[in-house]
């Protein structure tokens, strides 16, 4: 007889002690209604053009590369690209911070992986409270740049919507020169594309910008991201980047969004779905137990009720997910609502009519 083994006393201690992502498909549920990971309601088609799966795939895909260079308005040699921009976040850090020592800024309520890639391979961190108008607190990151090597700024943020101040970031990038850099996530930016800061690269050097064709190119099942910098940033990430991070039907269907043709298609989607959440934002506005909408330049809203955890649990039985907040720093009662379909915004309001009625 052998002794049993407890593994779980191998596993390092931080990620023993690690809460991991919990992303819409770990948390679960189950109905017809998902409207709780930002997704784009419908799946764009495509067939795969290359055979070649015997191959080893580039290691980053140059027609991938130039396309997108040309789409952001760079060069090749400014970019990387990555499995989704999940990885780009983690890589940054595996480049830049040197575990137990170094450390990452990130503000709350913001986007969950700054944090928990930092946790899962040992970074510090400083969690530094977005302002109660969700702006960056300058003069509180400025107290606190001793060790930071990245600064994680989220815009337009998710899970609030909204645009970060342009003057706050430039003052960030500001204080930051020579210490640090300032990632910008711009996941969401096609939603509000004109008020991209890549063009920002020229006098920042230390200014970096994540990309993803998750959202407003509908592949969030591709996995497929960017990372927009000065080339010896992307030298540095091309140094520890897998050896083969794009798999061949990947790097062949982003090509094949990337196309002029597929982008003024995204971009059309853009504009509906614009349209939709203004629709879906004045029928809420109607509703006696929403108590604010914030403004959005993405594609999700959020949405304070005055019972939110009620309100999100009743529409979760119902088959509509949607994602609660209201663990998140200074967001009690805040649902967000990723922008579906016109059918599936409808019976959202239907669903959350009929909840209205009962409490009456
Ligand atoms: C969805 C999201 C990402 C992740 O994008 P992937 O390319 O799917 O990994 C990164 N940042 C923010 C703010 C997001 O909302």
């Amino acid at each position: 007889m052998t002794n049993p083994i407890d593994i779980t006393k191998l596993v390092r201690k931080n990620v023993r002690e690690l809460t991991p992502y919990q992303s819409a498909r770990r948390i679960g549920g189950k109905g017809d209604i998902w409207l709780n990971a930002n997704e784009y309601p419908i799946s764009p088609h495509y067939e795969l053009k290359q055979q070649n799966f015997n191959r080893y795939p580039e290691p980053q895909p140059q027609q991938v590369l130039e396309r997108y260079a040309n789409y952001a308005g760079v060069k090749p040699e400014q970019l990387i690209v990555s499995r989704g921009a999940d990885e780009a976040i983690e890589l940054l850090m595996r480049a830049f911070c040197e575990p137990q020592h170094d450390s990452i800024i990130f503000c709350p309520p913001t986007y969950g992986m700054y944090l928990v890639s930092a946790q899962t391979l040992g970074i510090n961190y400083k969690a530094i409270p977005q302002t109660v108008d969700w702006q960056l607190d300058l003069p509180t990151i400025e107290q606190n740049l001793n060790h930071v090597k990245l600064i994680y700024i989220c815009s337009p943020n998710n899970p609030t919507g909204n645009l970060l101040n342009p003057n706050d970031i430039k003052k960030l990038l500001t204080m930051a020169a020579n210490r640090a850099l300032v990632v910008v996530d711009e996941a969401y930016i096609e939603f509000s594309h004109e008020n991209s800061i890549v063009s920002w690269l020229a006098d920042f050097p230390h200014l970096v910008i994540l990309r993803t064709l998750s959202k407003a190119f509908a592949l969030a099942g591709l996995r497929c991201g960017f990372t927009i910098a000065n080339p010896p940033i992307i030298t540095a990430l091309q140094k520890i980047i897998a050896p083969y991070p794009l798999a061949t039907p990947v790097a062949d269907i982003a090509a094949q969004a990337l196309t002029n043709e597929n982008l003024i298609a995204m971009q059309l989607h853009v504009v509906n779905l614009n349209k939709q959440k203004q629709k879906l934002i004045e029928q809420l506005e109607t509703l006696n137990m929403v108590e604010k909408i914030y403004p959005s330049d993405s594609n999700y809203i959020l949405v304070k009720f005055k019972n939110g955890q009620y309100i999100f649990k009743t529409l979760w039985e119902k088959g509509i997910i949607l994602r609660d907040q209201h663990k998140q720093h200074g967001l009690a009662n805040c649902i967000r609502i990723s922008i579906g379909t016109t059918a599936e915004c409808d019976a959202l309001v239907h669903a959350l009519m009929t909840i209205h009625n009962k409490d009456e």
